[in-house]
């Protein structure tokens, strides 16, 4: 059975891994749809103001204008060609506001609301020639390009889109030594469009908001859903252990006073017993006496199996001094023959104590007795009683102890340590069960602290009020 939990604990671990990580992967692919489908969403944007607007077209005439004159001078070699793009600079100064103030109001015109940074880029100019293309600019790389309109921002997380090439062939009239002369040039400019939108991660992430809460709440679900079915699992399987110990423990103390009955009986109906009246009157005591210890395990199973919200209180103010002495007087007479050494440790002032009398005592005769029973001679039993705010009854003896492992269990009902030493102890695990339910209900706790053959330690705290 413990192999069996042990097994399904693993594969539901399995499972949920594997269950986590299919549904990582299905996060990150609807991420990644999110993200394309955002980004896919604004170059369409970009696109149509880009195409629509005719404000853009005098700052693209007033550039292109500068180039073409520029390719002019340079053609008639009034121009070097590292030269080309000196002042050009400044133009783009100059339309750059502009531009920027133009496209962001396309933005707005268009509902996007995210911030987007825009700016195109010039790729190549080359003049074409039927003997021999000349490359005034060329730069391949995205990182090399050189900048002319927009807000400059870095191109290491931007998109690419627009990359428009255009041939233009243009016609000039120019003075040649007070000559008016026509000069001829096809050129073709590569432009780059670029786009860097912040916070992109978070957009993307705000539209599959809900997906993520409810596949983590379905996931949060699915752990508390197995986490209780196992717990129910050893729960059950521990119940069910503890039943059959009860039920070994209860036959084993019903055998005896019923095997005495048996006999006492059997001798009973012999001629020579009934008519001796001392053996009659022997064999009748044996039968009530056995009778009256099972009329007793009847009697505890059916009372001290009751939780503490069944236990009817009857408090009253009692001097907690007084009230151990009479117990402990009363114990010690019961265990006169004995040779156990009892301590008490009073409370140096007298002090009243809300507590009903009948069960406090009955709880702490519970811990006394289990004192004796789990005992190694020769044995000290030790009570103290100290106010510490609360009531605080310590009871210590220097008995066989209680191994770790069973300390968290023992005020379980019919809890019993189950080590060999132990187990020649007759008992029913009901005294602590039971001792823990009075002092709840008197609403105090009780712990026990001990090591295996190293004796025992309970330590009982009630309200003073
Ligand atoms: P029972 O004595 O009938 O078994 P209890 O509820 O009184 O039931 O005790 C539960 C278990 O706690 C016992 O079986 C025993 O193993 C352990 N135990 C209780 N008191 C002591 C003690 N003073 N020393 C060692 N073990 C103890």
């Amino acid at each position: 059975m413990k192999k069996k939990i042990r097994l399904l604990i693993i594969a539901s671990i399995i499972g949920l891994i594997g269950l986590s990580f299919v549904q990582g992967y299905l996060i990150n692919n609807t991420y990644k749809l999110n993200k394309d489908a955002f980004l896919e969403d604004t170059k369409r944007s970009i696109f149509r103001f880009d195409n629509n607007r005719p404000d853009f077209d005098s700052i693209y005439d007033t550039i292109g204008e500068h180039i073409v004159q520029r390719l002019v001078d340079y053609k008639l070699n009034r121009l070097p060609k590292d030269k080309f793009f000196e002042g050009l600079d400044k133009v783009q100064d100059s339309l750059n506001n502009r531009f920027i103030e133009l496209y962001q109001n396309a933005f707005i015109d268009l509902e996007v609301s995210h911030p987007i940074k825009f700016q195109k880029r010039l790729k190549s100019i080359i003049i074409l020639d039927s003997i021999a293309n000349d490359t005034i600019l060329f730069r391949p790389k995205k990182t090399e390009t050189l900048f002319m309109l927009g807000e400059s921002f870095s191109l290491e997380n931007a998109y690419g889109i627009n990359n428009s090439q255009t041939t233009t062939d243009i016609e000039r009239s120019y003075l040649d030594n007070g000559e008016s002369k026509i000069i001829n040039i096809e050129f073709q400019v590569v432009m780059q469009d670029y786009f860097s939108i912040s916070g992109w991660e978070t957009k993307a992430l705000n539209r599959m908001v809900s997906t993520l809460v409810i596949s983590l709440l379905i996931f949060i679900f699915v752990i508390g859903l197995l986490y209780y079915s196992i717990e129910s699992l050893i729960t059950q399987k521990k119940i069910a252990e503890v039943k059959t110990d009860f039920i070994n423990n209860i036959t084993h103390e019903l055998k005896t006073p019923l095997a005495t009955l048996a006999l006492s009986t059997k001798m009973l109906k012999r001629k020579e017993i009934s008519s001796n009246p001392i053996q009659l009157k022997n064999t009748v005591n044996t039968i009530d006496r056995q009778t009256d210890r099972l009329q007793k395990l009847v009697d505890e199973v059916l009372n001290n199996s009751i939780g503490y919200k069944d236990i009817k209180l009857e408090k009253e103010l009692i001097n907690i001094n007084e009230l151990l002495m009479t117990i402990l007087d009363d114990f010690q007479i019961a265990i006169e023959q004995r040779a156990i050494v009892l301590n008490r440790d009073l409370l140096n002032e007298d002090i009243l104590v809300n507590l009903d009398q009948f069960y406090f005592t009955t709880a702490i005769l519970n811990i006394l007795e289990n004192a004796v029973k789990y005992n190694t001679e020769p044995l000290t039993i030790s009570l103290s009683a100290k106010i510490h705010q609360d009531l605080i009854i310590t009871i210590t003896d220097n008995g066989v102890g209680i191994p770790k492992k069973h300390q968290m269990s023992i005020f379980e009902k019919f809890y019993r340590a189950s080590e060999k030493e132990i187990h020649n102890v007759k008992g029913l695990g009901l005294g602590l069960y039971y001792t823990n339910q009075i002092i709840k209900a008197h609403k105090g706790s009780i712990e026990a602290e001990s090591s295996e053959g190293k004796g025992a330690k309970f330590i009982i705290k009630l309200p003073l009020s």
